[in-house]
């Protein structure tokens, strides 16, 4: 069996991955990503399609926050380009978020009585300054306690599962006051241009030039556990096994395929149980479509506050007309199902999904699917719900775990999962210095 040595491996490229490599990198640790397909940015990756260029999964970008911050320190060119803020669409009108008061003013709009949208925001605010609602109820059940009325429960479902890829019945009631607390609700955002694979791509050029290396088409198999300590990871590449050695081993494999690379025979009960009883990988439906004109007259997300399915409707082409060929326009469309986790009646949840578009976009009969998916199981919209974060440590030493399954409390997605693979490091270079 070959064998190497790095001071750091990183299994997997997503953007908790590439992020903690490229810190890494910058640092001074020769770093090895090992990624499994022959792409790397896992679900914030490019592909061509019929001149497209189509998202694997994220496509709203945090300006301004943590990824344009490694960005910055790294050098690197943030190329993102900014939206306009998002739009809610309530009893058949678009709203603006405005920038002070913003959800007040539309718990306003939604159920069209100013005393009961300030008793609402009353107790959401009461979350935001003394104490949080609790984790044990769903925030339907939380909210259900102080109004019944649908408009209010309506709007709120559009916006929780538009920012947190959940419904309100299984979402728990904090997730979302943690996620405004920590994210602000992802006060500014935009789209790549030239596609997330142009900024995957830097991060990897910093690997390389600081004498580090990103493996494709090379799943890792196992990692080497020594003491409880993690000494490398067994890689396949090129039809070969070649054992890698290094000080530390970031994995962005997500908790599920980490427990399984390091064998449950090294870990803790605990941490096992916490794994089975709380990682809920969440699903979602991701449209992706062509048409001649825009289907959308903005240059941001539209949220429908009351849709059957559809929870974000947004046309990157609006401001970002390189992501389509001359004289196309592209839609990308989330919608959540009924329930989190598969099963997915996939035939259904699509049929209401475009019974939405169908109400909500004129003209959109013409329109062409250039993908329909399931984004769930190892490829989910999330790999844990928020408010029920993992940690990103085992009983097994020098190990880290990065991306969406080891975000921080009220993290998520890719400011979560970058924010996620910029502490690892952080910790990883108060124990161990480069050797190799
Ligand atoms: C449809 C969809 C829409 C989304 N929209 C947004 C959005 O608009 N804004 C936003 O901020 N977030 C969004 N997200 C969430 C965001 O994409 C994710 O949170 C983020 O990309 C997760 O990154 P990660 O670090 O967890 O790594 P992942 O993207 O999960 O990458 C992990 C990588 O590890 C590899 N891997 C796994 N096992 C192995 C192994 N054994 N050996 C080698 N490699 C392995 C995988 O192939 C993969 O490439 C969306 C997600 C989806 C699916």
């Amino acid at each position: 069996m070959a064998q190497q040595k790095f001071d750091v491996v990183v299994i997997g490229s997503g953007i908790g991955g590439m992020t903690a490599a490229a810190m890494a990198a910058h640092k001074g640790y020769k770093t090895l990503v090992v990624e499994k397909l022959p792409f790397i940015g896992g679900r914030f990756s490019t592909r061509e399609w019929k001149g497209f260029k189509l998202t694997s999964g994220a496509i709203g970008v945090e300006v301004g926050g943590v990824m344009e911050k490694t960005f910055k320190e790294l050098g690197l060119d943030f190329d993102v380009r900014q939206e306009e803020g998002m739009r809610y669409r309530i009893g058949g009108q678009d709203f603006e978020m405005p920038k002070r008061g913003g959800l007040k003013a539309l718990i306003n709009i939604a159920c069209g009585d100013e005393k009961e949208a300030d008793r609402i925001y009353g107790l959401i605010r009461q979350g935001w300054k003394w104490q949080e609602p609790p984790g044990t109820l769903t925030f339907q059940e939380w909210l259900s306690q102080y109004t019944q009325n649908p408009k209010i429960l309506g709007f709120f479902q559009g916006v929780l599962s538009a920012m947190l890829g959940g419904n309100i019945w299984e979402l728990p009631a904090h997730a979302f006051i943690r996620f405004q607390t920590n994210m602000g609700g992802y006060r500014a955002f935009g789209v790549a241009p030239k596609g997330n694979t142009y900024l995957m791509n830097q991060l990897a050029d910093v690997i390389r030039k600081n004498g580090g290396d990103v493996w494709t088409s090379a799943p890792a198999r196992k990692v080497v556990v020594e003491s409880g300590t993690a000494k490398g990871v067994v890689v396949q590449k090129k039809g070969q096994e070649v054992t890698v050695s290094s000080q530390a081993v970031i994995s962005n494999a997500g908790p599920r395929r980490t427990i399984e690379l390091i064998g449950s025979e090294n870990l803790d009960r605990a941490y096992i149980k916490l794994v089975r009883d709380t990682y809920v990988p969440m699903s979602v439906m991701w449209l992706q479509i062509a048409s001649d004109k825009p289907l959308l007259p903005y240059h941001g997300m539209l949220v429908p506050a009351e849709a059957r399915r559809v929870n974000l409707i947004n046309c990157p082409t609006n401001v970002a007309p390189e992501l389509a060929p001359k004289g196309k326009s592209l839609l990308i469309v989330g919608a959540a199902p009924k329930s989190m986790t598969p099963p997915h009646d996939f035939k259904g949840e699509l049929e209401l999904a475009l019974l939405d578009l169908k109400d909500i976009i004129p003209g959109f009969d013409n329109a062409e699917i250039l993908m329909a998916s399931w984004f769930s199981g190892d490829w989910p919209v999330l790999h844990t719900m928020p408010g029920h974060e993992l940690p990103n440590k085992t009983n097994i030493e020098n190990l880290w775990q990065v991306g969406d399954g080891a975000v921080p409390q009220g993290w998520a997605a890719l400011p979560g999962s970058t924010l996620s693979g910029r502490l690892a490091v952080e910790d990883m270079e108060r124990r161990l210095k480069p050797e190799a």
